[in-house]
């Protein structure tokens, strides 16, 4: 029995289905969950010594990869001086001028501790300053776990928020309409409906919680619009995409210019942190300035805004980082579709940045969340553990971006494309037959 085995036996008695974080307990792929002791660069090792190829990247948090020492040397001097003061300092306001440099929306930023309070309080945010209540989402996109934005997807154009969760109150996600990413006519029926009540919507750019699905030109756009023809405000929630697919995230990408942008993972460099800002006139309405109530304890802790600042410091100062990045995550991309191609296997993959999705099927360019639940999940799950076996470690859910990080290198690309040469052979005589995706 290996250690991960053992330690998911143990935490299974002290912690509810042995994780911190549903995903990280293989639900989704079968089998145990392998318990990490360290990382370095793109690696992982296990608790058995073994080593694996990282493509989760603290699901989107590694940019740099693992322990990277200017990241490190940060934290430990910063540690040094005292974890947490509860007071203002000096880095957030460094950290705070660094994000405006490179996202010019962001006038004013509020740190928080992780993403899903990050759209919280945007949320907040958004109600108090247009008087209205409901909110826009799209089925299949994730903004963490708070209440409102934890609503399952429903179908049709304008459809009344049913609770993803038990201990959801069913009169608060009433207020949660769903549309269909990239679909703007689903968009306009819903607002057509009832869009002088509609605070605002709020939209993954780049969708990273069902694969990675990359908005059709002019989607993002005709949001925009029809905010602005409603009055209502854009909210881009970027925690992955944020310093992801771009220094300037998937608004600097695409050009278009959202009211507020949460982020977190990589502005954290690790360590625990969320950011939520917009126009100095919108996020004036926060306290102490304006009436909208927000606040934590740890927010903006020296040891994250440390972390975070330094991580924003290696990607600003390395030239070509992200044009690099991305021609080494089309390289990876290429490689896999052209090993799957070469043995049969019908994959399709998407690609932004250094963020990445593969999806099983036969089907068209993946752009919407129905294609996604009509891949083969069977397939994904044998991948995943042919992968796993050999060294490679990619999310454990078929729903999940991948990430590549400025320490992977040729050596690490060909190892996987070995490593998936084999994974998609061992495919080629098995049943693979088609599972739709009942639940998150
Ligand atoms: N928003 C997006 C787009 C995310 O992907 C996530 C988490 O993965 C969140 C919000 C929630 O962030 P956190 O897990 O830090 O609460």
């Amino acid at each position: 029995m290996s250690r991960s085995d053992l330690l998911f036996q143990k935490a299974q008695n002290y912690i509810p289905g042995g994780v911190n974080s549903p995903v990280r307990a293989f639900g989704g792929v079968g089998g145990t969950p392998v318990f990490f002791n360290r990382g370095q660069g793109a690696y992982l090792i296990d608790e058995d010594e073994k080593s694996y190829i990282d493509y989760v990247g603290s699901w989107g948090t590694a940019i740099l990869g693992h322990a990277h020492p200017e990241v490190v040397l940060a934290v430990q001097k910063a540690a040094a001086n005292g974890l947490s003061f509860g007071a203002p300092t000096a880095k957030e306001v460094e950290l705070a001028i660094k994000i405006n440099q490179h996202f010019p929306s962001i006038e004013q930023v509020r740190l928080v501790n992780s993403g899903t309070e990050a759209t919280m309080s945007a949320l907040r945010l958004a109600r108090a300053a247009t008087g209205r209540d409901k909110i826009l989402k799209f089925e299949g996109c994730y903004h963490g776990h708070s209440d409102a934005l934890l609503v399952k997807a429903g179908s049709g154009g304008l459809t009344f928020g049913v609770p993803s969760s038990p201990g959801v109150p069913k009169v608060l996600v009433q207020e949660t309409l769903t549309a269909i990413f990239n679909d703007l006519d689903s968009v306009e029926a819903v607002f057509q409906a009832v869009g002088k009540d509609i605070a605002a919507i709020i939209v993954e750019p780049v969708a990273g919680n069902m694969g990675c699905v990359l908005p059709v030109p002019g989607f993002l756009q005709g949001l925009r619009e029809i905010c602005d023809r409603y009055q209502s405000l854009l909210i881009f929630d970027e925690v992955i995409t944020g310093f992801r697919v771009g220094r300037g995230g998937a608004q600097g990408l695409y050009g278009v210019v959202p009211d507020i942008t949460t982020l977190g993972k990589i502005i954290g460099g690790g360590l625990p942190v969320g950011a939520f800002g917009g126009r100095k006139i919108l996020m004036e309405k926060m306290a102490p300035v304006g009436p909208v109530y927000q606040a934590g304890t740890l927010s903006g802790n020296p040891i994250a805004v440390a972390a975070g600042l330094a991580t924003l410091k290696v990607l600003e100062s390395s030239p070509g980082f992200y044009a690099d990045l991305e021609i080494k995550t089309q390289r990876l991309v290429a490689g896999l579709l052209e090993r799957a191609k070469a043995q049969d296997i019908a994959l399709k993959a998407t690609q932004v940045g250094s963020l990445f999705g593969l999806f099983f099927t036969e089907g068209e360019e993946i752009t919407q969340l129905q294609q996604v639940m009509g891949c083969h999940i069977e397939q994904f799950k044998q991948f995943f553990h042919a992968l796993l076996q050999q060294g490679i470690y990619i999310a454990p859910s078929a729903y999940e971006a991948g990430f590549v990080s400025a320490a992977h290198g040729d050596l690490e690309l060909q190892a996987t494309w070995d490593a998936a040469e084999k994974a998609f052979a061992s495919l080629k005589h098995k049943d693979v037959s088609k599972e739709v995706r009942l639940s998150n």
